[in-house]
């Protein structure tokens, strides 16, 4: 039986202590909850969200990280500086990321071997775009992203990446996948995974669903055989709705 991971991707929102406030207001609200709980917050609230959450169920991560150890790549920040902070997941090649800063399969490849060495718990989204879903092209964009993404891991790399289908124009719009076509786009992601590392490792990778999530809408997305949570971006900012989706 897989787990339910509910993960929380404030994007560039909340300064340090508003994210010190949240956290420490989270935590009795799904302190006896069942579900995995991550909050991917900015890098400059790392820090502080990893020791505000210390001792919790509470788990921190990052939105991004390079794929190159070291070296000469101003403003960029690698796993291994990740995980030295105490970062325990990372989000890898975010829609956004895709979008406006050049993420493209192959880095997106690049990063996920690289988070893995690092022992961090990769978050690795995929998603099509609304003229790919309107050319009726959606299953077929996921899968070569989860190829392409998965390529060259070992059967033990794939069981501890997470990944998190996100249409993306159903992210932040509003507008919600039904739940019969995030368990269809899900269920292909899975399939495409059983064709590389096989029907057991595929049966036990966690696949999300993100893009409008909200308390009226997570019950039923989640209940979906498929899917085993979500990716909340806007309805993770408030820490009410948030404790919600996590208890849906
Ligand atoms: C996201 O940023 O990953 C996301 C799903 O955003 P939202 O929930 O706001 O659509």
């Amino acid at each position: 039986m897989r787990r339910k991971v509910i993960a929380g991707n404030w994007k560039m929102n909340k300064l340090p202590n508003e994210a010190i406030e949240f956290i420490q207001k989270l935590e009795p609200l799904v302190k006896d909850t069942k579900n995995e709980v991550i909050l991917c917050v900015p890098y400059t609230d790392l820090f502080y969200a990893i020791m505000t959450a210390q001792g919790t169920n509470i788990k921190i991560g990052a939105q991004n990280m390079h794929y190159e150890e070291k070296g000469a790549f101003t403003g960029e920040v690698s796993g291994e500086m990740l995980k030295s902070i105490g970062a325990e997941y990372v989000i890898i090649g975010h829609s956004e990321r895709r979008m406006y800063f050049a993420e493209t399969d192959e880095t997106v490849n690049k990063k996920l071997k690289s988070a893995l060495k690092c022992k961090l718990k990769p978050i690795v989204c995929v998603g099509e775009s609304l003229n790919e879903r309107e050319k009726g092209i959606a299953n077929e964009v996921v899968t070569k992203q989860t190829h392409i993404a998965l390529e060259g891991l070992k059967d033990s790399e794939v069981s501890n990446t997470i990944i998190a289908y996100e249409p993306i124009w159903a992210i932040g719009t509003g507008k919600t996948a039904t739940s019969e076509d995030a368990e269809k786009a899900i269920k292909a992601i899975r399939d495409e995974i059983a064709k590389m590392y096989g029907q057991k490792i595929s049966s036990g990778v966690i696949i999300q669903y993100g893009g409008s999530v909200k308390v009226s809408n997570a019950k039923e997305l989640f209940n979906m055989p498929n899917i085993d949570g979500g990716l909340v971006g806007g309805a993770s900012l408030d820490v009410e709705e948030f404790s919600k989706i996590i208890n849906y």
